[in-house]
């Protein structure tokens, strides 16, 4: 019997209940269970690929090509169980399923309504996670408990209890305790509250975690247990983390959640082992040489918009035991002072995805200045694009070279349109999306890197480097070094005549986790760490 755990949320978003959920998922893993992660969100859009990064931060893609929300990246990096299409779904995706079936004439004879229909929709897509090699279930849901858009999946939530075994099914609450300076107190009320909604719905919480700034009181626990109807036991503390997100599976753990967990759910593991992350996480907190990285982009005041390269960075910096900081530039402002202004004694600068034309010019000025300067430089996706239209500008010479997503009619197209894309109308979840397999060049950075000749990784794109250019920038010294053999794309690119420029048009970020950097993250921060004169030794105690 597959076991189902709910976390929900309630006072305010952003409590982290991505990164609680992951938690979850990895003691448990980490005590032998076989774990699957989903998240269901209350939003209409089918999925958040056609939604800006400033309303939800980055769209975090699937090898099997979902675009997802990024939390769904948070349970890649603490777990390891499988994650696809049915790792996330949204109301739009509910509806659209079934809108279809109501079309084609499934529920001939009844009115189509919430309750039932909407409601077995939703049980249905948890379910479908359901098996005989998966022991729990973990479905966080989006939102906040009291949102009208959260309703129909707390309804579905408490029908599946009602439906399961006792000890099937958990409902996790998460909260927020928030701390009064002027009085120096907890409070315990918007707890009491947010936990109130849940009943009134029917649900009644069997484990709450609070989140705090500061320690919990047994007084304060004492209250929350009383007024929410939770056991002493199961009012569990998470406190702010002080240095890393890494550290909140052990803050859990410390206040015995994992047990808890498993004796409600009548499981019985043996003893968990996290020697790996806490090796992970000394490492981390150790720190090393110091080094710069730029990321030049379009939506750096946001810090959610380039989640995943931003972990990534984080653990190419635990693999080559360095500490790296991060200097976020805003492609425009390089445009607008000149690179010197923004870049100036940077060790590496990393150019992400993005879209549109918008801050482009910035970017390939960026890149222009790392080429010049031997600073090794991380290209990614439109950051590949980019590079290949500042090599073709001031390196071959092709004056007007652009990409046909900036300009109409570029003089040069060097990047232009996928083939496949020519017909495309729609905009939601028509790119070249999800893992495609790519053979690497022998004696280049990435074939070194990578340490193979064949690589997946995963895309999320229409435009690709133009193959009619591919000569002309071949003789400039720009070596195509990884290619998708069916189609003979370019999918990555290297500059000869620099220590490290290395550019890919897929998004390795995806697939980096803390005790698995990915290569070309942990490539990229040892170049950097090359370039700004640090030693570079303990890099190789990683491999
Ligand atoms: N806008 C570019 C394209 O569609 C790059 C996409 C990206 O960076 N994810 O090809």
């Amino acid at each position: 019997m597959t076991k189902i755990i709910f976390v929900t949320g309630g006072v305010v978003s952003s409590l982290g209940k991505g990164l609680t959920s992951a938690s979850i998922g990895m003691l448990l893993e980490a005590r032998g269970l076989r774990v699957k992660m989903q998240k269901a969100d209350p939003y209409i859009n089918v999925d958040p690929g056609t939604m800006s990064p400033f309303q939800h931060g980055e769209v975090y893609v699937t090898d099997d090509g979902a675009e997802t929300d990024l939390d769904i990246g948070h349970y890649e990096r603490f777990t390891s169980g499988e994650i696809t299409q049915e790792s996330n779904f949204t109301t739009g995706r509910i509806y659209e399923s079934v809108i279809a079936k109501e079309r084609a004439g499934k529920y001939l004879g009844s009115t189509v309504q919430v309750i039932p229909h909407i409601t077995d929709e939703i049980k249905n897509s948890i379910r479908a996670l359901e098996g005989p090699d998966t022991d729990v279930i973990i479905t966080e849901v989006g939102g906040t408990v009291g949102d009208i858009e959260s309703l129909p999946f707390l309804e579905a939530i408490r029908q599946l209890r009602l439906e399961c075994e006792p000890d099937q099914v958990l409902s996790i609450h998460l909260t927020l305790l928030p701390y009064i300076r002027a009085s120096q107190e907890l409070k315990t009320k918007p707890t009491q509250q947010s936990v109130g909604r849940l009943r009134e719905i029917g649900i009644q919480p069997d484990i709450l975690i609070c989140r705090t700034e500061k320690p919990m009181t047994d007084e304060i626990t004492d209250k929350i247990s009383l007024f929410c109807n939770v056991r002493r036991e199961a009012v569990i503390e998470e406190k702010d983390v002080d240095f890393s997100i890494y550290q909140v599976p052990f803050l859990l753990k410390d206040h015995g959640l994992d047990d808890l967990i498993l004796e409600r759910l009548g499981l019985e593991a043996p003893p968990g082992n996290l020697d790996r992350w806490a090796e992970m996480l000394d490492t981390l907190q150790a720190g090393g040489p110091k080094v710069e990285i730029a990321v030049v982009g379009k939506y750096v005041e946001l810090h959610d918009a380039y989640k995943s390269i931003y972990e990534s960075l984080t653990h190419a910096s635990i693999a080559n035991r360095a500490s790296v900081s991060i200097r976020k530039i805003a492609a425009e402002d390089v445009a607008r002072d000149g690179a010197e202004a923004h870049l100036s004694g940077v060790d590496g600068v990393l150019v992400p995805g993005g879209f549109g034309q918008r801050g482009t010019e910035g970017k390939i000025d960026a890149i222009r200045y790392a080429r010049e300067r031997s600073i090794p430089f991380f290209g990614i996706c439109l950051g590949l694009q980019c590079a290949v239209i500042e090599l073709a500008r001031n390196v071959c010479g092709l004056e007007g070279a652009n990409s046909s997503e900036f300009e109409e009619n570029p003089k040069h197209p060097v990047i232009s349109l996928l083939e496949e894309q020519r017909e495309v109308v729609d905009k939601g979840g028509t790119m070249r999306l999800g893992a495609y397999p790519c053979r690497l060049v022998p004696g280049t950075i990435a074939h070194e890197a990578y340490g193979e000749e064949m690589i997946r990784e995963r895309h999320r794109h229409r435009f690709e480097f133009n193959n009619a250019y591919r000569d002309q920038l071949a003789e400039h010294g720009v070596i195509a070094s990884g290619v998708y053999p069916d189609k003979d794309l370019v999918e990555i690119i290297e500059y000869r005549d620099h220590p490290w420029f290395v550019a890919v048009q897929y998004h390795p970020e995806f697939k980096s986790k803390p005790i698995e950097p990915h290569p070309l993250f942990r490539g990229f921060v040892e170049a950097a760490l090359v370039h700004s004169g640090a030693s570079t030794q303990a890099s190789s105690v990683s491999r």
